[in-house]
């Protein structure tokens, strides 16, 4: 890449170099020819000389004739750039090899979509060599296997003249470099560098994601892999990589697989977003609004490839990537205006996907200066998405499960008191209690109600009664020790589990809450209310299969304490009042 940018920046110097040089010596009616020994790191759109074909296909030598005549303009970009469903253009080049000896050479033409290419080598108006190439053949009868179009010559001492004749209905860019055959070897080897480096990193986040959705089954994941899928798809396909490599005999796919998954890639981008934006939920409308996009623009492709048109089909699949970047952005924007958190990460990454996407399909429309960084640029614009996406899935992971979390501390939770309900005391103590049965250690539990509580809330109003239980409340999450476990048992019963606690430390520790409850006072506006509570104490013992049966045995020593007049508490009977 590093190197890439160097020879563009350096072309950079070279070409307004000679933009000045033609300034001051006035600017020759015909370009200087190409030396052989010169380093053209760059295109040599403006060494050229072009004529577009308006009426009818011309031979080599009414092509020669139209040049002789003046009839050629000089190359205006280095880049040579016609649009799309462009008229088939003749292209005029001189090149001069000083030396006595013959100079290998590579012509290479960087765009893998071309349908055909004719090149004719002259030497005084001879012509020596005459190479067909283009996609519409099978990829074996190219002349060097390269994913681009590269043809051998040796230039003998002296100049010769090349003459070009590329037909294509695809975008009709140009890239043409003359190379020496170091020279494209070491251009190719970083080219394909960069595109492993691309390619690996998109596939591995592919199939991490994959892997997600297998074991989480949510399918965001699998959308998301689906459309890095077909951004490689689409980019193995239109840089001439997929031809090489997967269909060097489909001739007929090479002709449709850029169109067909353009769209496609798109369509799986909005697919996605539907998913991620939870569009089916926030903006249901909106969802409906983007699958007809998809579809509208599915049936305009089937019909232009139903009619054979590829010059339709490219239209179509443009003018849908180009909406297609726009409506990713408008969906990330209402999102999070609508307030989803995760949303702001794709709308940045959209953002980043879209700039590389509008470069990417301007340059190749011909709206902007064509090079290194303005073609690839949606790769670029592509690594940034994916890698941000990643990160806005793992987001609301974590948001979905901090709200489970939640959601499930909340269900465990009295809403009145903030104390453990009574699933969730079941939760916290079958492990203490299994702990306590296989070792043989000792616990109780202790059981407490409000007396007469039934009048409290007669005489001042159930909301003075709730506040009276959360006062209560209180008082016994400050004295239960941290192993215990308190829940709010009923209406106005509360339990506590005292594991490692006999009978003796259970009674103390529910004497000294019976007098603080005692002396509480909840002050309302007229004056203060008064409670008291009745507490059973039950200390496990083998009758006690299990944790229900003990509870039972609390019960039973409350209601004695409520039969014996209240605000008592009351422990078995049996059992020695002495510490264990
Ligand atoms: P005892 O001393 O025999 O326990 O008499 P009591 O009135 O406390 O017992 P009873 O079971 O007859 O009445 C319990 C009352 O507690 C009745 C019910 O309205 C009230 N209660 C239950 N849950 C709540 C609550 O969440 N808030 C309020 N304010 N009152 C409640
Ligand atoms: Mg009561
Ligand atoms: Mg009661």
């Amino acid at each position: 890449m590093r190197q890439l940018r160097l020879n563009s920046m350096r072309f950079r110097w070279v070409a307004q170099l000679i933009g000045m040089l033609v300034m001051l010596f006035g600017a020759p009616a015909v370009a200087a020819p190409l030396s052989v020994f010169a380093d053209h790191g760059a295109a040599i759109g403006r060494s050229t000389e072009i004529f577009q074909e308006t009426d009818g296909r011309l031979t080599l030598a009414e092509a020669a004739a139209a040049y002789r005549a003046g009839r050629f303009a000089p190359g205006d970009s280095p880049v040579l750039n016609f649009g799309i469903g462009a008229k088939p253009v003749w292209i005029r080049f001189a090149v001069v090899n000083p030396t006595s000896t013959p100079a290998p050479m590579r012509l290479s033409i960087e765009t893998a979509w071309l349908d055909q290419v004719d090149v004719y080598f002259q030497r005084n108006g001879q012509t020596v060599a005459t190479v067909q190439i283009g996609d519409v053949k099978p990829y074996a009868q190219r002349p060097l296997a390269s994913r681009f179009f590269v043809v051998p010559q040796h230039f003998d001492p002296g100049v010769s003249e090349v003459f070009m004749r590329v037909e294509t209905p695809d975008p009709m860019v140009l890239p043409i470099y003359l190379l020496s055959p170091d020279a494209l070897r070491v251009r190719q080897t970083q080219q394909e560098l960069s595109y492993g480096i691309v390619y690996g990193f998109l596939l591995a986040l592919m199939a991490y994601n994959a892997i997600l959705y297998f074991s989480l089954r949510s399918s965001r994941y699998l959308r998301y892999s689906l459309y890095l899928a077909m951004f490689v798809a689409m980019n193995v396909a239109y840089t001439g990589h997929g031809f090489a490599w997967l269909w060097p005999e489909s001739v007929q796919w090479q002709q449709w697989s850029n169109p067909l998954l353009m769209l496609l890639f798109g369509v799986s981008g909005l697919l996605f977003a539907i998913r991620f934006l939870d569009l089916r939920v926030y903006f249901p409308r909106v969802r409906r609004g983007v699958l007809g996009f998809c579809m509208t623009f599915g049936v305009l492709l089937g019909a232009a490839i139903l009619a054979g048109s590829q010059k339709y089909a490219l239209l179509v699949a443009f003018s849908f990537a180009f909406l297609f970047s726009g409506l990713m952005l408008f969906l990330g924007i209402i999102s999070v205006r609508s307030g989803q958190k995760p949303a702001k990460y794709f709308l940045i990454a959209a953002l980043a996907a879209m700039v590389g996407a509008m470069l990417t399909t301007l340059s190749v429309w011909g709206f902007i200066p064509h090079n290194t960084w303005t073609f690839r640029a949606v790769e670029i614009g592509m690594l940034v998405d994916a890698t941000l996406l990643a990160l806005a899935l793992a987001y609301q992971m974590r948001i979905g499960q901090e709200e489970r979390l939640r959601a499930e501390r909340l269900a465990q939770l009295d809403p009145l008191t903030g104390l453990n309900n009574r699933r969730a005391f079941y939760d916290k103590t079958s492990p203490l209690w299994a702990h306590a049965i296989r070792h043989a250690h000792v616990s109780s539990v202790m059981l407490l109600d409000i007396d007469h509580f039934k009048q409290v809330n007669d005489a001042h109003g159930h909301a003075h009664g709730d506040d009276v239980l959360k006062a209560l409340a209180n008082i016994l999450r400050h004295s239960v020790r941290q192993g215990d476990v308190l829940a709010r048992w009923g209406g106005e019963e509360f339990i506590v589990f005292l594991p490692e606690t006999g009978q003796h430390d259970a009674i103390a520790l529910a004497e000294r809450l019976r007098a603080e409850i005692a002396d509480i006072r909840i002050s309302h506006a007229t004056g203060a209310i008064a409670v008291t509570a009745s507490f059973g104490i039950a200390q496990k013992q083998d009758r006690h299969a299990t944790l229900d049966a003990l509870i039972a045995a609390a019960d039973e020593c409350l209601y004695q304490s409520k039969q014996q007049g209240r605000n008592r508490v009351t422990g078995n009977p049996d059992l020695e009042y002495a510490p264990q």
